[in-house]
């Protein structure tokens, strides 16, 4: 049994520099691997290319004591390592299934590699990316093709992530599971021995005062793996959009939602958790994951009744965001629009599928200012968004403003100072809670015309 492995991790986005560094920091030598090469120049140089929370200190520190190193060529990491992480992005294509072409290429890559190296194991192919089920065999077809028929010896693993950015570097070491798919149990074997410090809560870590309790491992074979992961984030995307039906029938009967998920979520077949209405779901794993499960439905000729639903009331939400600006402040021409928060969710910069960048681009061609708020991700929105005017003060923001919306709950914006807030901004003073912060009341009583979504007198 191994302590310690030589890991390659190809693709060094949210989710492989996380586990890279992470894997790094338990003791393993890591080389992350990426096409970009400005990115990895960057890295060499302590210039990260993502936000998340304590992942520059972690990989400053594991970049300096050798455990993680950085590189754009693969034969090397493939001749050296034991086993290569495949974690590349798979963007939606046109019709919303997972474009597989940066997959396809790592995988005839590392094919290439192992045709050209001399190599003592099979090496364990790890596929991290949100891929459709039956990707495992095509990746293993597309190293077998990369290699040119050469005999070489590889294993596919399917390990699929379920990290939530914004806190990706504790999730990985405080997982609720680990999942692997894999058709050979040598190759289950090499992942348990990794992941063994993680599954047993075994590394020594001050991150978290709470008992640790050894972590579920699930192992069954590739297909169930790749589903598991399109099921999960389809559950929750799901749930989401239930609550927030709920919100809106609540909005017509005079029932307040939040109070209503505290109660149904003290059920413990339902759970308090993804039960907050609002504008929805966004970012850069539910729509594409959700979007690639019904194309995969549909490429079987099955109707998808729930995902359908579930995408349905998403886009609603969004839009009721346009209304009820709409119903208070009536033309909305001329008038000066709020944004606070832009990132899809806290403690990111990631703009991928944001409600915000979609809201901007709708007040704009309805005639209003946009001037958004973001305590981490504004210059990037202002790249991507050009309607939307960035400013760097949260009050600033709200300078003048007729209307704000509630975007993103940052730590920032949920402690609002919302007689500040009215004292700055302009009649009506409407705040749209897009993730039904704030009390009611309270909000009414600091001078602002509160709406909600299916808040009782909002
Ligand atoms: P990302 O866009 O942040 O990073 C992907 C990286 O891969 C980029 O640096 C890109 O340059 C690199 N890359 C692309 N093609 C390459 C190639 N041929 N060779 C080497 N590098 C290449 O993506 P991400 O958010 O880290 O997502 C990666 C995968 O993990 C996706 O399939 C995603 O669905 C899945 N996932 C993401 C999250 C998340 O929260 N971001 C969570 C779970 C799963």
């Amino acid at each position: 049994m191994n302590d310690s492995f030589k890991v390659g991790v190809v693709g060094s986005g949210y989710v492989g520099l996380v586990t890279g560094a992470c894997l790094a920091s338990l003791g393993n030598t890591v080389t992350c691997v990426d096409v970009d090469e400005e990115r990895v120049e960057g890295l060499r140089n302590g210039v990260m290319p993502i936000y998340e929370p304590s992942l520059e200190e972690m990989v400053a520190r594991r970049y300096g004591d050798g455990s993680l190193s950085f590189a754009t060529g693969l034969p090397e990491v493939v001749r050296e390592a034991d086993i290569v992480f495949i974690a590349v992005n798979t963007p939606p294509d046109d019709n919303g299934s997972a474009d597989l072409s940066n997959v396809a290429d790592v995988a005839r890559a590392i094919g290439a590699s192992l045709a050209v190296v001399e190599r003592e194991s099979p090496l364990v192919v790890v596929n991290k990316s949100t891929v459709p089920v039956g990707s495992g065999d095509y990746v293993s077809m597309l190293i077998r093709e990369g290699a040119e028929d050469a005999d070489v010896g590889y294993r596919v693993v399917s390990n699929p992530e379920f990290l939530r950015e914004g806190s990706a570097v504790y999730d990985s070491f405080y997982p609720d599971r680990i999942v692997l798919g894999a058709d050979s149990r040598d190759a289950l074997d090499v992942m348990r021995d990794l992941y063994k410090p993680v599954i047993e809560q075994s590394f020594p870590t001050e991150m978290d005062p709470r008992p640790k309790t050894a972590v579920p491992f699930v192992t069954t074979d590739l297909a169930s793996a790749e589903m598991i992961k399109y099921a999960a984030n389809a559950f929750l995307a799901t749930k989401i959009s239930f609550i927030n039906e709920v919100a809106t029938i609540c909005d017509l009967v005079g029932a307040d939602v939040n109070n209503v998920a505290a109660g149904i979520g003290l059920d413990g077949r339902i759970g308090p958790r993804f039960l907050n209405a609002g504008i929805g779901w966004g970012g850069s794993c539910f729509p594409k994951d959700v979007a690639a499960l019904r194309s995969i439905a549909r490429e079987y000729d099955y109707e998808p009744a729930i995902l359908d639903a579930a995408v349905t009331v998403n886009e609603r939400q969004r839009r009721q965001v346009i209304t009820k600006l709409q119903r208070e402040l009536r033309t909305l021409k001329g008038k000066r629009v709020a944004l606070l928060g832009l990132a899809f969710k806290p403690n990111t910069d990631d703009l991928r599928e944001a409600p915000s960048l979609e809201i901007a681009k709708k007040l704009d061609a309805l005639g209003a200012r946009v001037v958004g708020y973001d305590p981490v991700a504004g210059k990037a929105a202002a790249a991507t968004e050009p309607s939307l005017k960035v400013v760097f003060d949260m009050y600033e923001a709200l300078a003048g403003a007729h209307a704000a919306v509630v975007v993103t709950e940052w730590e920032e914006v949920r402690s609002l100072d919302l007689e500040k807030a009215a004292s700055l901004m302009e009649e009506p003073r409407l705040l749209v809670d897009g993730r039904n912060l704030f009390d009611p009341a309270s909000a009414e009583r600091s001078g602002l015309s509160y709406r909600g979504f299916g808040r009782r007198g909002a």
